[in-house]
């Protein structure tokens, strides 16, 4: 009997310290449970406080890059970490961790999608963009991604001056979306017209921009200049007509052509009876000075004079003082000395004032842009009106 309960000792040992040792893993899985959400937290706060390094730190210590196993739960942490280590400017370790969570069998359809949507962020942010278009072309089949990923594809081929996948594109994203393109897709068709060499192709682009936004200054000053090429004004007179019944907003550019073409046709009052249509029915100091510099051609500087006299009253603008001064220093007058030292100061107010600024972010130049170079809108910068805009 007591031979048995020998033999049993070390049986029971081996057995206690098995329960011991199963014990103490639950305890350190549990500990481990516990503590994995802790830190998460922590590493989630550091986000919302807009401290990525730390959060990265935190989330490092958790998930091993390259990982052969990785089981559904360390997806997000994955996922999350790749974000992070892009935004910090570490491509290459987010291209890592995004590449070999694809390798993974455990994704399920919706986590392969965003694991191949951040894969070609990945690949855009290092300029590797034959690749995130891949990719990219790829998500246009994701339900949840389709839309963004057109409208990632949409910057690419602008970047690239592709406008002719642009086009398709913007169509394909029209087709499953809400959203009103057909002002981007015409500004495509324009952007068309500067790379065509072919004869002809001009002008099918323009009558294609045309055909999708019929409001499309762009396609109409384009339309009067290839026009003007042809040496056809009064087409050119035509199109750029089209302006006011578009956008108001740009009638300041149809002024110069304008004079250009009318007087070409020796058509002088034709000019003035348009100006003075477009500046009783919208005003502007455009069509103003171009009104005051014909009269003054036809019935001479005192007519001009007192034509901009009486409409700077109610409008005041610089640029029409500026003008009026101009006027005034072509006839010898006692103020003279006076007048020029004001003229060189409303030239240097002038010289530094922007003349366009986007409506959407504000950005301001001298240069008409179709596509605002700081926010990338189309069609958002307008001419400056005002005391010291139009
Ligand atoms: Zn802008």
């Amino acid at each position: 009997m007591l031979e048995i309960l020998w033999l049993l000792l070390p049986i029971a040992a081996i057995s206690g310290w098995f329960a011991a040792r199963h014990s103490l893993l639950v305890q350190q899985e549990k500990n481990q449970q516990q503590h994995l959400p802790a830190d998460y937290f922590k590493g989630l706060n550091y986000l919302l406080n807009e401290q990525p390094e730390k959060a990265v730190d935190i989330f490092s210590k958790f998930i091993d890059i390259n990982e052969k196993e990785i089981d559904s739960d360390a997806i997000e942490m994955h996922l999350t970490l790749g974000g992070l280590f892009r935004r910090q400017g570490e491509v290459n370790r987010a291209t890592q961790i995004h590449k070999n969570l694809l390798t993974h069998s455990a994704l399920s359809p919706q986590q392969r999608d965003l694991a191949l949507w951040e894969l070609a962020q990945d690949y855009r942010r290092a300029g590797l963009l034959d690749r995130a278009e891949d990719l990219f072309g790829q998500l246009t089949q994701s339900r949840e991604h389709n839309v963004h990923a057109y409208h990632q594809l949409l910057d690419i081929y602008q970047q690239e001056h592709d406008w002719e996948k642009a086009i398709q594109m913007a169509k394909e994203l029209a087709n499953i979306s809400d959203e009103p393109l057909n002002h981007v897709i015409a500004q495509y068709y324009c952007e068309l017209t500067a790379l065509n060499k072919q004869a002809g192709a001009d002008y099918e682009a323009i009558q294609l921009a045309l055909s999708i936004d019929s409001n499309c200054v762009r396609a109409s000053l384009l339309q009067s200049q290839l026009a003007l090429t042809q040496g056809n004004h009064q087409q050119a007179i035509n199109a750029l007509k089209k302006v006011e019944y578009q956008d108001t907003s740009y009638l300041p550019e149809i002024i110069e052509p304008l004079k250009t073409c009318y007087m070409s046709l020796a058509q002088e009052d034709e000019l003035i009876t348009y100006l003075q249509h477009l500046f009783d029915k919208y005003g502007g100091i455009s069509p103003m000075l171009a009104l005051a510099e014909c009269l003054s051609g036809k019935y001479g500087i005192q007519a001009a004079t007192t034509f901009l006299t009486q409409e700077l009253h109610k409008n005041p603008s610089i640029r029409g003082i500026n003008y009026l001064i101009e006027l005034s220093l072509t006839e010898e007058n006692a103020f003279q000395t006076h007048l020029f030292l004001l003229k060189a100061v409303f030239n240097q107010l002038l010289k530094n004032k922007p003349i366009y600024q986007c409506k959407q972010c504000g950005f301001t130049g001298k240069s008409l842009h179709w596509q605002c170079p700081s926010c990338k809108q189309w069609n958002s910068i307008k001419p400056i009106q005002g005391i010291d805009g139009e």
